[in-house]
């Protein structure tokens, strides 16, 4: 990230920015140098790797892109409980030896290998054996499991066709395979980011399952606790939430930000850096970032 004097700043509101993506440091099918190497195939000019709850993938992924040239920021998603709901926020620019950050994050890592096992119980309970040990295979950092591991062990058992009718038949609530798990507090991921040096981020806002107030609640007490950053355009939304969610960052005055959460070829629906760019209302999360062509 550092230009050399005689670089091209670049007009943020023009970067093809991807500021949301997972290698196989947590559940995406890419090693992180791969992940990087396609995002600049794929015309991105600003990344961010943000794997779950683990800072694994940032050295190789900085090299790799350092080699080609590319602007890179470290970056995190990190799990989180707000009520009954699961919130993912995102860490961006954080400082991946900041030791609060990587405390939180192995507690967090450590919840989730307990809740993989009970997760391979329930689904032993209906039926599926050996889910957890097959989960396992699929991770490539076996301190991360998730329940994208536990949805390819399904598709190649051919229980499910693939891993979006997993997810709707097993692994969520009411389902086989679910668990019901306490994350760290929303305050705790956001502490934990803004000690680390970054910019905490609400990930897509668009997926929680929330009416209007409670939705309004989350977003004052996601600011009120240091967040000022909300995905705008990202894999998980709509057009129409694109829209919806520009005039949330507006309303409430925060940053938005741009990501394709690209987790494998085949199995993402957006590829890495082809989202459409930011509405223009939006301040972009990196607007005061120095960023070389
Ligand atoms: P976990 O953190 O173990 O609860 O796993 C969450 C991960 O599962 C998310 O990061 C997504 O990659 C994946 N996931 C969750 N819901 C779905 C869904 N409906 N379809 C496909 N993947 C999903
Ligand atoms: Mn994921
Ligand atoms: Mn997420
Ligand atoms: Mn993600």
């Amino acid at each position: 990230m550092k230009p050399s004097t005689a670089a091209r700043l670049v007009d943020p509101r023009t970067i093809n920015a991807d500021l949301h993506c997972h290698s196989r440091m947590s559940d995406g099918t890419l090693a992180p140098a791969a992940v990087v190497e396609r995002a600049a195939a794929h015309g991105v000019a600003l990344l961010a790797l943000t794997d779950h709850d683990n800072l694994d993938g940032i050295a190789p992924a900085a090299a790799r892109a350092a080699e080609l040239g590319l602007s890179f920021v470290a970056g995190v998603e990190v799990s989180a409980s707000w009520g009954n709901e699961t919130i993912h926020v995102v860490g961006l620019r954080v400082d991946p030896n900041d030791a609060a950050l990587c405390a939180g994050l192995a507690r967090t890592r450590h919840g989730r290998d307990a809740r993989a096992v009970a997760m391979g119980k329930s689904l032993e309970a209906a039926g599926i054996e050996g889910a957890y040990e097959g989960a396992l295979r699929y991770a490539g950092n076996p301190a991360l499991v998730a329940r994208t591991h536990f949805a390819r062990f399904l598709v190649e058992r051919r229980i499910c066709r693939d891993t979006a009718e997993v997810f709707s038949r097993f692994l969520v609530e009411g389902r086989p395979g679910f668990v019901p798990h306490r994350w760290a507090t929303l305050a705790e991921a956001i502490d934990w980011i803004v000690g680390a040096g970054g910019v905490a981020v609400l990930a897509h806002p668009g997926r929680y399952r929330l009416n209007a107030t409670a939705r309004h609640a989350l977003l004052v007490e996601f600011k009120a606790a240091g967040g000022t950053g909300i995905e705008v355009v990202c894999g998980s939304h709509t057009p129409a939430q694109y829209g919806e969610y520009a005039a949330i960052a507006a309303e409430f005055g925060l940053l938005a930000s741009r990501g394709s959460d690209f987790h494998g070829p085949g199995e993402s629906r957006v590829e890495l850096g082809r989202l459409p760019p930011l509405p223009a209302l939006v301040v972009p999360v990196w607007h005061d970032w120095r960023i070389a062509a």
